[in-house]
């Protein structure tokens, strides 16, 4: 059999070298997920990378589905494990889930982040998600695309127990330095974890699976919804 190791790091193009994400430097980068976790789990580190490379980075929850106070804490303690600001969308300091929105009262939500923020890129959940509350979440994320040029990306479908979902990454972001940050977050997360004896580690295993595809450590995958060249 033949063995098919991972090329060396040297190997890789001179183009990524120079890592991509320095080109938000300066500039506001919204990541926007259902729920508290959903960014941890899917962008962790790249997220920390941006805020590394000079970016502000919000990480916007659009609701707490349940235990208010509990997961709030957690969802603050991630946010400063990644170096970024955390928002919460739909917030009145109470439990509120997504599938009791209408469709334009989310496209609404997620307006007023885009016209507040001004953000260079967002980052969101995609088509492929295996929550439909994801999914909504999504869709309402493309309409904001009218508004204003920003680059669009969609992250890893989530899941806490592993589910087949399609996803395949167009563009990686290598994590090799940052995805410490990115389980400590994750693990931050207890209530969704730790707490019902649910391991993490498989969101390692993908990060390395990504990490092979491009011959570093770990990586992050994203889908390109567009990207602005020049
Ligand atoms: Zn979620």
């Amino acid at each position: 059999m033949t063995d098919l190791a991972t090329p060396p790091i040297a190997a890789r193009p001179a183009l990524l070298e120079q890592p991509p994400v320095g080109r938000y430097k300066d500039r506001t980068v919204l990541a926007i997920g259902a729920h508290p976790d959903d960014l941890e789990l899917a962008v962790g580190g790249t997220l920390a990378k941006l805020r590394m490379s000079g970016a502000r980075v919000v990480m916007a929850v659009v609701s707490i589905p349940a235990d208010y106070e509990a997961r709030r804490k957690e969802a603050e303690q991630a946010a400063e494990i990644l170096g970024c600001e955390l928002r919460i969308l739909v917030d009145g300091g109470t439990p509120q889930r997504i599938e009791d929105m209408k469709t334009y009262e989310l496209v609404k939500v997620l307006d007023a982040a885009i016209k507040d923020l001004q953000p260079a890129a967002v980052l969101t959940h995609g088509p492929s998600e295996f929550h439909r509350d994801h999914v909504l979440v999504y869709n309402a994320a493309i309409s904001t695309q009218r508004l204003r040029y920003f680059d669009f990306f969609c992250y890893h479908p989530n899941f806490c127990r592993p589910v087949p979902v399609q996803f395949h990454p167009r563009a990686y972001v290598d994590i090799s330095d940052t995805v410490e940050r990115k389980m400590a977050a994750i693990a931050a997360h207890k209530s969704q974890f730790g707490n019902r004896g649910l391991p993490i580690d498989i969101y390692r295993d993908i990060a390395r699976m990504n990490g092979r595809m491009i011959g570093v450590q770990y990586a992050e995958g994203l889908d390109i919804g567009r990207l602005l060249l020049a």
